[in-house]
Formats: C-alpha cells, sequence, structure tokens
C-alpha cells in the first residue's frame, strides 16, 4: 500500500471514474477534478438511457485509430469478464441482449450510481465544478502541478480522462486535448463518429421518419470504402440509424480530406442482382393488369416504394404491362442501390463518440506519456474509437482500469 502517492485524475467521465478506483484501490490517495457540477453526466444518456455498458463479442476489429493494436493488449488486460465481475461485485445484476450487455435494471443510473458509492468506499476525493486549465511538471519538485482557483496541488501523476469533443453538453469539449499538447502531443484530428450522415438530395423530406433493414455501402473518391447493414433511419437531411454511425468516422475524415462521398443504399439486402431480377420477373407475370402501385406493395416500406418509382420516372397509375423493360432496369438498380452524396455528417453536439485524440504511439502499453512519465491517459481522449454496441464505455472500463493501476505504481 502507497498511501503517500497523490494522483489526481482530471475528469470525471466512464474512464475517469474507473480509473480513479482502480488507483484507489491499488493504495494511493486519489483526488478527481470534474467540470461539470456532478460526475459521470454522460454516463447516464447512454444507450438511450438504459447504459449498453458492454458487449459479449469484443476484439480489436470493433476498433478504429492508431491504437487498434494497443487497444487489444488493453481490452485483454481488463476484459469484459473481468468488466462484468466488477460490476457484478458493485452489486449490479447484468442482463444481455443479443450480446450487448446492460445493467439489469435498464437504468444507465444504476452503473452511475454504482461507480459513486464506490468512489466514496474507497475515500477518492472529488472536487466538482472544476475545469482544469492548467496543467505543468514542476522540475524541481519532480511533480505535477494543477492550477485552479487561485490554488495550486502538487501530484505524483496525472491520469487525463477529459474525453474527446463529442456531445460537449456532457462536459468533453476538446480541453483535454489542449493539456496533452502542453506536453507535446500529437492530436489525431478529431471528427465526429457515430453520428447521422447529411446528405445532398431534396427527396429525404418525403421518407423522414421511415425506418427500414438496409444495407449501406459507402463509396470515397469512387472506391468502396465501408459497408454496414441494419436497421436504418431515414430523417428529412439524410441518413442515421446503427448502419449510418458506423460510417460515419470514414466519411467525416474522407471529407475533410476534400474526397467525395457517395452512399448507395439497398432496400433489398437479402437480394443480389440475380435473385432480384427474378423476384421482379415473377411479380411482373403474376401482376401484368395492376398498377404500379399494387405491384409494389409490400416490397418494402410504402413511403420508399413511392419515392423509387418517382426517382425511375414510372407513374405509379401505369400498368404494369405497360412498363418499359429500361424502366424497370432502372427501378430495381434504385432497389439495390440508391445513389446518394454524403455532404457531412451531425456535428459533435449530436455524434455520440469522437474519433481521433491522443496518438497512441505516444503511449506506453500501461497508457503512460512516452513524453513526460507520470501523465497517464484513459478514454476517448485517446485516438481509439469503438463502433455502437458498448465498445466505447468498454474501453473507457480497460483503459481506466489500466491506467489507473500503473499510476498508483508508477509502472512504465
Ligand atoms: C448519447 C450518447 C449515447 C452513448 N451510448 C453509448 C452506449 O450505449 N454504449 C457505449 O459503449 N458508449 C456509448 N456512448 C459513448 C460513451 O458514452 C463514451 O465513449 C464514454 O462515456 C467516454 O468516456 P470518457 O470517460 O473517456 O469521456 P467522457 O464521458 O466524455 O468524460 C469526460 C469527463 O471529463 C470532464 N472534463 C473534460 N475536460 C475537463 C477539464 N479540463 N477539467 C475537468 N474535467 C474535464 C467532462 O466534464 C466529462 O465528465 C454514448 C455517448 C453518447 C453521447
Amino acid at each position: 500500500m502507497n498511501m503517500s502517492r497523490q494522483v489526481a485524475v482530471i475528469g470525471g467521465g466512464a474512464a475517469g471514474m474507473m480509473a480513479a478506483i482502480q488507483t484507489a484501490g491499488a493504495g494511493a490517495a486519489v483526488t478527481i477534478y470534474e467540470k461539470n457540477d456532478r460526475v459521470g453526466k454522460k454516463i447516464l444518456s447512454t444507450g438511450n438511457g438504459r447504459c449498453n455498458f458492454s458487449n459479449e463479442a469484443m476484439g480489436k476489429e470493433f476498433y478504429h485509430g492508431s491504437g487498434k493494436a494497443l487497444a487489444d493488449e488493453i481490452l485483454s488486460a481488463f476484459d469484459v469478464a473481468r468488466t462484468k465481475d466488477f460490476f457484478s461485485s458493485l452489486g449490479m445484476r447484468i442482463k444481455a441482449r443479443d450480446g450487448y450487455l446492460y445493467p439489469a435494471s435498464d437504468q444507465a443510473s444504476t452503473v452511475l450510481d454504482l461507480l459513486r458509492y464506490e468512489l466514496d468506499r474507497r475515500h477518492v476525493t472529488v472536487h466538482t465544478e472544476e475545469a482544469v486549465r492548467s496543467l505543468s511538471f514542476d522540475e524541481g519538485r519532480k511533480q505535477f502541478l494543477i492550477g485552479r482557483r487561485g490554488k495550486e496541488a502538487f501530484y505524483d501523476a496525472v491520469i487525463l480522462c477529459c474525453g474527446g469533443k463529442a456531445a460537449p453538453n456532457t462536459g468533453s469539449d476538446g480541453s483535454g486535448f489542449r493539456l496533452a499538447e502542453r506536453f507535446g502531443h500529437r492530436i489525431v484530428r478529431p471528427v465526429p463518429a457515430l453520428a447521422a450522415l447529411v446528405c445532398k438530395e431534396p427527396f429525404y423530406k418525403q421518407v423522414a421518419g421511415v425506418r427500414c433493414d438496409a444495407e449501406l455501402t459507402l463509396q470515397v473518391a469512387g472506391k468502396e470504402a465501408a459497408r454496414e447493414r441494419g436497421e436504418l433511419q431515414l430523417t428529412d437531411y439524410g441518413l442515421s440509424g446503427i448502419p449510418a454511425f458506423q460510417l460515419c468516422r470514414t466519411a467525416a475524415y474522407a471529407l475533410l480530406d476534400k474526397k467525395p462521398v457517395m452512399a448507395q443504399v439497398s432496400f433489398l439486402p437479402d437480394f443480389d442482382k440475380a435473385s432480384c431480377d427474378s423476384f421482379f420477373r415473377e411479380r411482373i407475370s403474376s401482376h401484368g393488369e395492376d398498377g404500379m402501385d399494387m405491384f409494389l406493395t409490400g416490397i418494402v416500406n410504402k413511403k420508399i416504394n413511392r419515392l423509387l418509382l418517382k426517382l425511375a420516372g414510372i407513374r405509379e397509375t401505369e400498368r404494369v404491362k405497360d412498363v418499359s423493360p429500361a424502366a424497370f432496369a432502372r427501378l430495381k438498380g434504385l432497389y439495390l442501390g440508391l445513389e446518394t452524396t454524403v455532404m457531412g455528417t451531425n456535428d459533435f453536439d449530436r455524434a455520440q463518440v469522437c474519433a481521433g485524440g491522443v496518438d497512441c504511439s505516444e503511449v506506453t502499453e500501461y497508457l503512460m506519456s512516452k513524453k513526460r512519465p507520470g501523465l497517464y491517459f484513459a478514454g476517448e481522449i485517446l485516438d481509439i474509437d469503438g463502433l455502437c454496441g458498448g465498445y466505447n464505455l468498454q474501453w473507457a472500463w480497460s483503459s481506466g482500469a489500466v491506467a489507473g493501476r500503473a499510476a498508483a505504481s508508477d509502472i512504465m
């Protein structure tokens, strides 16, 4: 036990609370600085208020950023099983839905309350409404100096857990990047990840509100860059829902580099060209005398049917047998790949996660800065972002635990 070692955690989000609990558990005296009036505000909005805190399917393939290999090590060092044990030991019953893990209460507040009780139990000092703007290393004392409201406080180690820039109403405003830069760290360009795609075409107004199973293929400068299937949500400005969210960071980086970004939407994701041809052939032979509105009823959502018909240049009242093969070919092409131009993504205010951050090649396997020993990082401040499905919180827990334990014992 090392009660004399003083450790500061800057940022009391998921990563910061986990880091503080682990550091205190290893015997150090820990102080959290949190700019909000309470810790863990973002946790309350996760998983639509239910907190999808992890996922049984885990691996580096679920993560992006400069630290994929590092993420693998950290996620193994404090893995899903240990995360479940940790929360169970605090008193949380856990439930899984298709591998997605939630508190059995279905309340994100359960996760936050248990973390807060544990901070108390481990005598972690929590300073709220304390935004840290100044962090330096005092060469004389060989300690870190945090300047706050005219007071000075010195620490043997500091863990930066300020998050990125996503959802700044929960506190993560990018100020952690500026603190890291003062120690010479490179910040990989931050962009919104897990946010909706804003598209150019005016037709979205006609289908806003529709949810459907679809496959999205993202093309950057004419080449396929990524593909996702799931429940798509059409909005009046473009594409939302999980498949759009998963493609967001790829689109955002391409647009930042001024590359053209297109998406193709397949509304018949189980069909390829051949099976779509035969599906239409059979339908045409049985509906020859019917109007096109009747022909399409039952294929997908009515608003989508109408939109695609219009884009194919076919009238709803036209009889099936009067529609030309060329018009049917256009219609089939639209069902299998409606093309849309991606102009942007929703901004950080409406993003769930921030891609980019502290370059992971500049930290050790214990998440300590290679530029300033004793300075550690955990959570979204690092250039690692996960897919939708509990991966970002798992990264916060795993990285917080690894950095917290290392900071307590000064593992390099
Ligand atoms: C709406 C929404 C839903 C989400 N749902 C899920 C989900 O279901 N599953 C999942 O895995 N992930 C989800 N996420 C993502 C997940 O919440 C984050 O990846 C995770 O919380 C990041 O944790 P963090 O501790 O690194 O950063 P944050 O949670 O952003 O915490 C950073 C903390 O640092 C504080 N801070 C910042 N700068 C300073 C400073 N200078 N001084 C003092 N304090 C500072 C902030 O106030 C904040 O409390 C969701 C995110 C959002 C916005």
